[in-house]
């Protein structure tokens, strides 16, 4: 009998699958039993490889979030590759570090152009489809520790971050009795591309660690057992909410 975490039937649609979180979390769903649509500007080869060896249909569509007048194509050509989404994770994410006197509006609008806009606008279209076939579905917001927290010299990160939470609060509260779950996941620090410049000074890299009560940076794979769990019927009343996957950091 299928537990309460099986995806066996169902379609993910996963942004920024090619490395990383989205990587991590696109392989978990597909060990769960779903199948994977791979959105993303680069070939997410390896994530489609390791997805088909665990035997689940697997594709790349091919897009860039910079620009979210595409979101509803993208979406289409999920449905027309698989039949169905059933789960989208908004994870493809960007970031500008510079001192907030001197931040630009190029990189205020490349943050927020990709890690908010593209990801409501995402979201509404799965939505649409969901409410048109009058069926449910999942939504997954990748959040972060900036949700909460005001960081220092990452001013759109942090707005697109905060951002980010309150939409998957709004959404939750507009289409929780639709039977869509909106939730988000707020990672800690995590060993990827996008701290590869902390992580390379040795100074903050000793002052995020020394505040980690897990005492390491954490792994992609740790994050794919969150993503199953708000991807799955276990997770079907729980909605507009944000689960921390941070090695303890908020509660520190
Ligand atoms: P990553 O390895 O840099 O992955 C970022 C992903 O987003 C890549 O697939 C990247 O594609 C994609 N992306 C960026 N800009 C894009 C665009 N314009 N169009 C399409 N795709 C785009 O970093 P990560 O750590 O796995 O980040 C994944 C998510 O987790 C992000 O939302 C990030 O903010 C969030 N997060 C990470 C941490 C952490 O500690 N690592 C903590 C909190 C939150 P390319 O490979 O083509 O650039």
């Amino acid at each position: 009998m299928p537990g309460p975490f099986n995806l066996d039937g169902k379609v993910a649609l996963v942004t920024g699958a090619n490395t990383g979180l989205g990587q991590a979390i696109a392989l978990a769903l597909a060990q769960a039993g779903a199948d994977i649509a791979a959105v993303g500007r680069s070939a997410p080869d390896d994530t489609l490889a390791e997805a088909r060896k665990a035997g689940r249909r697997a594709e790349w569509i091919e897009a860039n979030l910079d620009d979210s007048t595409g979101v509803k194509a993208i979406v289409d050509s999920a449905i027309a590759k698989f039949g169905a989404i059933d789960i989208l994770v908004n994870n493809a994410g960007t970031i500008r570090r510079n001192d907030a006197l001197d931040f630009t509006q190029d990189d205020w609008d490349a943050v927020i152009g990709v890690n908010l806009k593209s990801a409501f606008f995402l979201a509404q279209a799965a939505a649409r489809w969901w409410v048109a076939q009058q069926r449910g579905g999942k939504i997954i917001n990748i959040a972060s520790m900036l949700s909460f927290q005001g960081g220092i010299r990452v001013a759109s990160y942090t707005a697109s971050k905060s951002g980010l939470l309150g939409i998957t609060r709004l959404l939750a509260n507009e289409w929780a009795a639709r039977g869509i779950n909106v939730n988000a996941i707020a990672p800690g620090y995590f060993a990827t591309n996008n701290t590869q410049a902390l992580r390379a000074d040795p100074k903050r890299n000793q002052a995020i660690l020394e505040r980690i009560p897990a005492a390491r940076w954490g792994d992609p794979a740790d994050i794919g057992g969150a993503a199953v769990f708000l991807s799955s019927p276990a997770s079907d009343y729980v909605h507009g909410a944000v689960l921390p996957v941070d090695g303890g950091w908020l509660a520190r």
